[in-house]
């Protein structure tokens, strides 16, 4: 396994993959690397002979005041976690390196970048955006593997390869949970072990609305309050918002009589949580009803 640092590095290294015909896969991440992110790089792995991951805390997706310097860092240990899995090259740039100091073209994702997790964390999904177009435009790869547990993200990063007609398959990843349900995140390391606990409230409450949607319910503002009253039971939550909306456009429904996204997103001490899961009414489940 391979480490760069420069973009020329980078190219150079995938132009001799291809030089053998390889399939070149990438999963960019900003490192602290757990069972989630290996979860891609597994998927990365099997489906193509090349895998690049990217290890990079970009600082234009963190809006100021966030924990950009905070965030947690451990290469060493991100290294053997990789080279364990057998990935070929990781690409750890630094941020000057990244952007030029002149740089002012950015990727503006339009509406779909401004609702939820824009609204809260203002200008995150142009860096997330733009990150992601010069990630996929120096490696080029085949196929990129994004996770389910930032669902906005996945979407707008489709938006992106749409829109701008970028080369490249876009392929995601179920959630990875802990045993208690919580999803995997670099950011789990901040919480102290009652706020873990309080954190519980958060698959909770997208479990109340898989639930009450199994039983019949498909008024989207029941399910939203089915899922605000079991975060309204941890008084150490403060809630961001509560949704179910299109999974593509990621416009709240009225009433889910289509497959749907619940999305999640509270506060718990210093630490946010964000979650989200399929929600697919019983008679499409069972293939009965396609509109
Ligand atoms: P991050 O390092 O947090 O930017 O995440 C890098 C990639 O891993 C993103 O595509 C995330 O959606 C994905 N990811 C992070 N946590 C999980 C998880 N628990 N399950 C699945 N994918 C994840």
């Amino acid at each position: 396994m391979e480490r760069v640092g420069s973009k020329a590095e980078a190219r150079k290294a995938v132009a001799d993959a291809r030089a053998e015909h390889k399939t070149v896969a990438l999963v960019p991440t900003m490192g602290a690397l757990h069972d989630g992110h290996l979860a891609l790089v597994r998927a990365a792995c099997a489906r193509a002979e090349y895998v690049v991951v990217s290890v990079f805390v970009n600082p234009t997706q963190f809006a100021p005041g966030e924990d950009y310097d905070t965030y947690p860092r451990d290469i060493d240990h991100d290294m053997e976690l990789l080279a364990a899995e057998g990935v070929d090259l990781v690409f750890t740039p630094s941020a000057a390196h990244m952007y030029a100091e002149d740089a002012s073209v950015t990727v503006e994702p339009g509406p779909l970048g401004n609702r939820w997790e824009g609204e809260v964390r203002s200008g995150h999904f142009a860096g997330v955006a733009t990150v992601v177009t010069k990630l996929l435009s120096i490696v080029r790869p085949d196929i990129a593997f994004f996770g389910e547990k930032d669902y906005q993200q996945l979407q707008v990063v489709r938006r992106v390869v749409a829109d701008l007609d970028l080369q490249v398959t876009v392929a995601s990843h179920p959630i990875v949970r802990d045993r208690d349900g919580l999803a995997l995140s670099s950011r789990n390391v901040y919480l102290s072990a009652e706020e873990r606990a309080a954190a519980h409230a958060v698959p909770a409450a997208l479990d109340a609305a898989a639930g009450a949607l199994a039983w019949g319910e498909r008024d989207a503002r029941v399910l939203e309050r089915a899922m605000a009253s079991v975060l309204a039971e941890e008084p150490a939550l403060a809630v961001d918002y509560v949704a179910i909306v299109h999974p593509a456009s990621l416009e709240p429904l009225e009433t889910v009589d289509r497959p749907a996204r619940a999305l999640v997103a509270a506060r718990v001490g210093a630490t946010r949580l964000i979650d989200n899961c399929e929600l697919v009414p019983p008679a499409v489940a069972e293939g009965e009803v396609r509109a």
